[in-house]
C-alpha cells in the first residue's frame, strides 16, 4: 500500500508499508509529498524498503523527513542514522513537531529538495554531508565495527558503503580533501592503523614465516647460554632425560641467573630446516585474501571530523560539486591553459615536432528547446573517467576532450585511432544518460587541425561553437536515438582549415 495524506501541519505524508521502486515510478513525482512514512513492523521489511527510499540517494526523498514504525526503536542498527523518529501515529505532536523543524531548517539553509541522481561516489559524498548538515550533525565518528570494512567506520557512511554508494580508495581521498579545503576539521586523533594496500580492508592477519622459504609452520624453543664452556644452543640440544646437562662439557645445569640463562629465542622452520632468531611477519588480508609485507600495509589516520561553519556553507551551494568533482580529476584543466596547450601542440605538429593529428572533442547537453544547458559536474566526472589520459576542461557550456593521435611511424594512418577516439565520444554521451533529465539531448563533435600555422586561431575560434549537425547525439527519452552520423572518418562534417 501506497499513498499520500495531508497530515495535521498541512503537510503531505507518503505512506507506504513495503517496498517500492519509488525513484523509477511515474505515479508519485517528488513534488507531490513532504514526509514519508514507512508503517511496517518488520526490521528486516523495513530495512530493505529504506535500501531504495531514504532521505540520502533517494532522488525523491532527498533530505526529506522520514519516520518508521515505533516498535522498531533501537533494533534498526546503523539505519538508525537515516531515520528521523519511530512512531505509529504520524498526526502526534512530536512527529509534527520534528517535520517542521527539518522543513523549515532546510528552507532556512536553502538546501534545495531536488537531486540528480547519483551516480558516483563523490556526488554521494556531497549528498550525504547536505543530509547530515540538513539534520545538525556535523561531527563525523569513527567507530569501532567488527564487520565493518575498514574496522573504524563512521556508522552512516558505512550504511551506504554496504549498500555500494562508493569505494574505499574514494572515501579517503574525499575526507582528506574537505579537510585541506578547510570544509572539514579534525577535531581529534582516534587511532593510527593500517589497512590492506590492495583492498583498504583491515581485517589482517598477522603471520610469522621463514624467511628463506616464506612458510609458516615454524618452532619455537630458548636458546641456553653456559656460562661456563660458553656454549650457546636450542635448549633440545640440553635436555638428557628430563635434565639439562650442558651439550658441550656435559655439567648438569643448576639454576637460572648462576650457572646459564636464555638470552633469546630461536625458531626452526618445519619446512625447509632454516634456523632464524627473527622470522619474517606477513599479513594476509581476510578480506581480499592477498598476502603482503607488513611494511606494505597503508597507514590511515581515523579521526573525528567536524564540518566546518565554511563547509556548511560551501557544501550546500549548488556550485560545490563542481569544485568538488573536478579536483579528484589530474586530466582536469582549466579552460586557459587548455587553450593555451591546444595552441602549442598546434605549433609543434605544425613545425613538424609532433607526428599525427591533433584532435578536439566536444560535448554539449541541449535542452527541450535546443538551447545549451549549463555546465554540469556529474558530466565532467564522467568525460575525466572515460578519457584517463586526455585532457579534460570546460567553458560556455561545453566540455572539451584535447588528444594528439601520434603517428611514431609517419606513414599517415592515423585513422583507426580517430575512429577509437569518436567511439569512444559516442559510448561517453551514452554512458551520461544518467546525468540528463527528461528532454535533454546530449551531443558531440569533433574537430581536427587541419592546415598551417596561420589557421590555429580559427582553430582555437572554432572551439568555441557548437555544431548544429554533430557527430553523434543521444537522447534517453527518444526509442530511436537521434544518429545524425554516426559514420566515423567521414571528415566532410569538419571545419574546414
Ligand atoms: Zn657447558
Ligand atoms: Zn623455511
Ligand atoms: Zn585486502
Amino acid at each position: 500500500m501506497i499513498t499520500i495524506q495531508n497530515n495535521d501541519g498541512d503537510r503531505r505524508v507518503l505512506l507506504l508499508d513495503s517496498p517500492f521502486a519509488l525513484d523509477e515510478s511515474p505515479d508519485f513525482p517528488e513534488y507531490l509529498f513532504d514526509v514519508i512514512f514507512i508503517t511496517n513492523n518488520s526490521v528486516e521489511e523495513t530495512k530493505t524498503i529504506l535500501n531504495g527510499i531514504n532521505p540520502v540517494t533517494s532522488t525523491k526523498c532527498c533530505y526529506k523527513p522520514l519516520f518508521v514504525a515505533k516498535s522498531l526503536k533501537g533494533k534498526m542498527g546503523n539505519y538508525d542514522e537515516i531515520i528521523d523518529g519511530y512512531a505509529d501515529d504520524w498526526n502526534s505532536m512530536d512527529v509534527l513537531t520534528a517535520i517542521e523543524n527539518i522543513i523549515n531548517y532546510n528552507t532556512l539553509i536553502g538546501l534545495a529538495a531536488t537531486e540528480d541522481p547519483i551516480i558516483s561516489s563523490y556526488q554521494f559524498f556531497i549528498r550525504l554531508t547536505r543530509y547530515l548538515i540538513s539534520r545538525k550533525k556535523s561531527i563525523l565518528e569513527p567507530r569501532l565495527d567488527v564487520s565493518a570494512s575498514t574496522g573504524y567506520v563512521i556508522p552512516v557512511f558505512d550504511l551506504f558503503y554496504r549498500l555500494g554508494a562508493y569505494e574505499l580508495s574514494d572515501y579517503f581521498v574525499f575526507m582528506q580533501s574537505m579537510v585541506e579545503k578547510g570544509l572539514f576539521r579534525a577535531s581529534k586523533f582516534v587511532n593510527k592503523v593500517y589497512l590492506c594496500p590492495k583492498c583498504l580492508h583491515s581485517h589482517l592477519l598477522y603471520i610469522h614465516t621463514c624467511p628463506k622459504c616464506g612458510q609458516s609452520s615454524i618452532q619455537t624453543e630458548e636458546v641456553i647460554h653456559h656460562f661456563r664452556c660458553a656454549n650457546v644452543s636450542p635448549e633440545h640440544t640440553y635436555n638428557f632425560g628430563g635434565q639439562l646437562r650442558c651439550p658441550k662439557c656435559h655439567k648438569v645445569l643448576q639454576h637460572i641467573g648462576m650457572d646459564y640463562d636464555r638470552p633469546a629465542v630461536i625458531h626452526t622452520c618445519n619446512t625447509c630446516g632454516n634456523t632464524f632468531i627473527e622470522p619474517q611477519t606477513k599479513t594476509l588480508c581476510t578480506s581480499c585474501k592477498g598476502t603482503f609485507d607488513a611494511n606494505e600495509l597503508i597507514p590511515q589516520d581515523f579521526n573525528i571530523y567536524e564540518i566546518t561553519s565554511e563547509g556548511k556553507q560551501s557544501i550546500i551551494s549548488p556550485n560545490i560539486g563542481f569544485t568538488i568533482y573536478t579536483e579528484f580529476y589530474d586530466n582536469y584543466i582549466e579552460y586557459n591553459r587548455f587553450l593555451s596547450r591546444i595552441r602549442l601542440l598546434a605549433e609543434q605538429k605544425f613545425s613538424g615536432n609532433i607526428q599525427g593529428d591533433l584532435l578536439v572533442g566536444k560535448i554539449w547537453i541541449l535542452d527541450g528547446e535546443g538551447l545549451t544547458t549549463s555546465i554540469r559536474p556529474e558530466l565532467i566526472e564522467l568525460v575525466c573517467q572515460y578519457f584517463p589520459n586526455n585532457k579534460v576542461s570546460v567553458s560556455n557550456n561545453i566540455t572539451y576532450v584535447g588528444s594528439v593521435v601520434r603517428n611514431y611511424k609517419n606513414v599517415g594512418d592515423t585513422e583507426e585511432d580517430i575512429i577509437n577516439f569518436q567511439v569512444l565520444l559516442s559510448e561517453t554521451i551514452r554512458a551520461a544518460a544518467g546525468v540528463l533529465r527528461a528532454e535533454e539531448k546530449i551531443c558531440y563533435t569533433y574537430m581536427k587541425l587541419q592546415g598551417n600555422q596561420s589557421t590555429i586561431d580559427d582553430f582555437v575560434k572554432e572551439m568555441e561553437f557548437i555544431s548544429q549537425n554533430p557527430d553523434d547525439s543521444y537522447s534517453p527519452s527518444l526509442d530511436n536515438p537521434d544518429v545524425v552520423s554516426q559514420k566515423p572518418a567521414s571528415l566532410q562534417d569538419e571545419p574546414e582549415i
